[in-house]
């Protein structure tokens, strides 16, 4: 055997090495995109009650939820 032909197998197994990789990281990366994209379903969000009160005019007072997702990492906010 050339030593072409050495080297010109052992780049095929390279390849073939870094395509298995490089398939697995895309795959986990399908994954957390699918999450950020809101596919996750949020099935236990931790909720902290927040507010803003204590305004001069009280029409102005608000209160709201911050929410985050302890599955994908995604945080939201939403009305009491
Ligand atoms: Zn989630």
């Amino acid at each position: 055997m050339s030593d072409g032909a050495v080297n010109s197998r052992a780049l095929q197994v390279g390849i073939r090495y870094e395509r298995v990789r490089v398939e697995k990281e895309l795959a986990a990366l399908e994954v957390e995109l699918a999450q950020i994209q809101g596919i996750c379903s949020h099935p236990s969000p931790v909720k902290i009650n927040k507010g803003n009160t204590g305004n001069y005019d009280r029409s102005a007072d608000s209160y709201w939820r911050e929410c985050a997702c302890p599955g994908c990492g995604k945080k939201w906010t939403e009305d009491q």
